[in-house]
């Protein structure tokens, strides 16, 4: 449905004016309560919230409530003043009698619509006046002004044309610190060695809030970075709505769309997480709800034609095992946990404006069976991955959920644990291994460059849990990948490699080490600080990951935004169980310690933690970035997450002299 409003008759414009005045009493002007894209409060208007690059789309929205006893009859948005037509691939929609409620929590005023103008893009540089204008069917009509701002590129140098952007998902300074302390050892004063993200020459720290809070989660974490606008927690490629629908959301082109639609760049995702997650998401799928695990994983192959997805890799298995019967409970019997109630169906102006594809609630649908029609090779294993060679697109699931973190990967190849035995999934390739299949292929079949996000996912998993062990090897996992990056570009200078974090979590620190004999616990450790800690010494076996952990004098880390846990200050032989995975409620996996305040209960010592749960949760604090490459030169300094996504466009169109 199309509504423009017309240029009405002066005549009858005076007649509504009157008859308004007359009716004051009783009626009231619609209130216009968003506008989308958010602005800044007024007094910061000289400055704009939302930025976009040259070209790139997202769509204009409102929200309007009309007075009792009367509807909103026509919209039109304005930019710099001249009215919007709807092109002829976009579309101007109005949905009224929305049965939801407001985001606020409050209901919705009868009648309420919301006006959408889809794939809205301006190519001109600058600020720019934004504004909706609502007729009511009484006459009365509303105006409500925003802005935004489109960044100009500076065009004339070399461009890098191939993005690497490693994630190291929770990974603050500490993280880093702990990773280096432990694989490349201190001695008087100094590391042995530099991981090698320490490498890059050039490096910054990124203010990581969300647009509602300054302690974000993984969905705008990582979506404004590649779209450059902030979200709210839990949303990724979308501004915030009033509908309940957690696909209908206005949409911002993510940096994978815009190079592939301008540029013919491919997309390439690689991650230890299930591919659901929402790091992974937030480079290709738009929702407002990152637990949407069956649409989610849909839109991956629906809109592969608007991102160029041509590898997807990591864990998650269990959204793409067909479900026919939609069971919920527990789980359908091959682990598939594919609902229609996580899936998609588009509102029919999304697919017109951006030209997606409409969705369909399908619980039945045979995902795998889908992408190998679509001209995917499928890989279940790291056998299957090392014997793929380089297919033009290739779709690896190595798991149900999560894949099994460093830790307890590398203790299956040293024929020292079977815990990933336990999950059913044996022979799971690690990070730096999936991401050196991924650059082949990518480098092979895509002439026109490629984005590649790599996420190392655990190292935060593994440090909300508290898990020290198994996050810090999952960080040197995460640094080998980092180094795998890093050696393509030496061999392609047009490529910017960059590595950060989304946010920090946990608040971890590294506060001393292990004094006196350990192990065994509990008598006789305890931490030892400053100068008690001297340099902790850790054996790295030819695999490149420590021979054991639980060395005497090991390195202690604390934690700033912690729940309650047991500590003994040792490694755990089996990790903490997560609640993704299918399976989990019965052995082997149910004898996997329930969380951090339940492992080593009756063995540690209770460390009281501050925050609700039985998880450490993210901070605010800034992280470090560190950037290698073509364009690397752009992210010194301190800076938004939102601004990493502007040098990268510069990096990627305009290039650097
Ligand atoms: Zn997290």
């Amino acid at each position: 449905m199309n509504h423009c409003i017309s240029t009405y008759p002066l005549r009858r414009v005076l007649l509504a004016l009157t008859l308004s005045t007359l009716a004051l009493a009783s009626t009231a002007a619609p209130v216009i309560s968003r506008l989308t894209p958010p602005s800044n409060p007024p007094s910061a208007e000289a400055t704009a919230l939302a930025r976009f690059l040259p070209g790139q789309r997202f769509d204009l929205q409102a929200t309007v409530s009309p007075d009792a006893g009367t509807s909103i009859v026509s919209f039109s948005f304005a930019v710099d003043g001249a009215s919007l037509k709807p092109a002829p691939n976009n579309s101007a929609m109005l949905t009224t009698g929305l049965n939801s409620k407001l985001s606020d929590g409050s209901s919705t005023p009868a009648n309420t619509a919301v006006v959408s103008l889809r794939a809205y893009a301006n190519a001109i540089p600058g600020m720019h006046q934004l504004s909706v204008t609502a007729l009511q069917s009484d006459g009365q009509k509303a105006t409500r002004n925003g802005n935004f701002e489109v960044v100009g590129i500076t065009r004339g140098g070399k461009v890098a044309k191939n993005i690497i952007l490693l994630l190291g998902d929770g990974m603050g300074a500490a993280h880093r610190t702990a990773a280096r302390i432990m694989v490349k050892g201190y001695a008087q004063g100094k590391a042995q060695g530099r991981l090698a993200m320490d490498t890059f020459p050039y490096t910054g720290m990124v203010m990581t809030a969300s647009l509602n809070s300054i302690v974000t989660d993984s969905a705008p974490g990582m979506a404004n970075y590649v779209n450059g606008n902030k979200a709210n927690n839990n949303e990724e490629g979308v501004f915030p709505d009033d509908t309940v629908d957690a696909f209908d959301n206005p949409r911002i082109e993510y940096l994978a769309e815009y190079l592939h639609r301008l540029k013919g760049r491919t997309l390439g995702i690689v991650t230890t997480a299930d591919v659901f997650d929402a790091t992974p998401a937030a480079n290709a799928v738009h929702t407002s709800n990152r637990g949407n695990g069956s649409g989610i994983v849909d839109q991956y192959l629906d809109d592969r034609t608007l991102t160029g997805l041509t590898v997807l890799m990591g864990g998650g298995r269990k959204w793409f095992l067909p479900n026919p019967s939609d069971k919920t409970s527990p789980q359908a019997i091959n682990g598939s946990q594919r609902r229609a109630a996580s899936d998609y169906v588009l509102p029919g102006d999304i697919v017109a404006g951006w030209g997606a594809a409409p969705g369909a609630k399908d619980p039945g649908r045979d995902l795998i069976a889908d992408f190998t029609a679509a001209g995917y090779a499928y890989v279940s294993d790291k056998t299957g991955m090392d014997s793929a060679g380089t297919p033009d697109k290739l779709l690896g699931l190595f798991s149900y959920s999560n894949m099994n973190v460093a830790f307890d990967k590398i203790n299956k190849r040293r024929g020292v644990s079977t815990v990933v035995d336990e999950f059913g999934f044996p022979d799971q390739p690690m990070l730096d291994e999936m991401a050196d299949k991924a650059l082949k292929i990518l480098s092979k079949n895509s002439r026109n460059g490629f984005y590649l996000m790599i996420e190392g996912a655990s190292i935060d998993k593994q440090a909300h849990l508290m898990d020290s062990d198994r996050w810090i090897e999952e960080t040197i996992e995460f640094d080998r990948a980092v180094k795998v990056a890093q050696d393509f570009a030496a061999k392609h200078p047009d490529t910017l490699v960059i590595v950060t974090a989304d946010h920090e979590c946990a608040g971890a620190a590294i506060i001393g080490a292990a004094a006196a004999i350990m192990p065994p616990f509990p008598s006789a450790t305890t931490v030892a600080t400053y100068e008690a800690a001297r340099f902790p010494k850790y054996t790295i076996a030819a695999d490149g990951y420590p021979q054991t952990t639980d060395v005497p004098g090991r390195m202690l880390i604390g934690y700033g935004a912690n729940a309650d846990r047991y500590e003994t200050w040792l490694s755990s032989d089996q990790p903490t169980q997560d609640s993704q995975q299918p399976f989990i409620a019965a052995p082997p996996l149910s004898n996997h310690p329930r969380s951090p305040t339940l492992r080593n209960a009756g063995a540690g010592f209770l460390i009281t933690g501050q925050v609700p749960g039985s998880s450490a949760v993210h901070t605010a604090t800034d992280v470090p970035l560190s950037a290698f490459g073509r364009g690397a030169l752009l992210f010194t300094g301190t800076y938004d997450n939102t601004d990493v996504f502007f040098k990268i466009g510069q990096a990627a169109l305009g290039g650097v002299r």
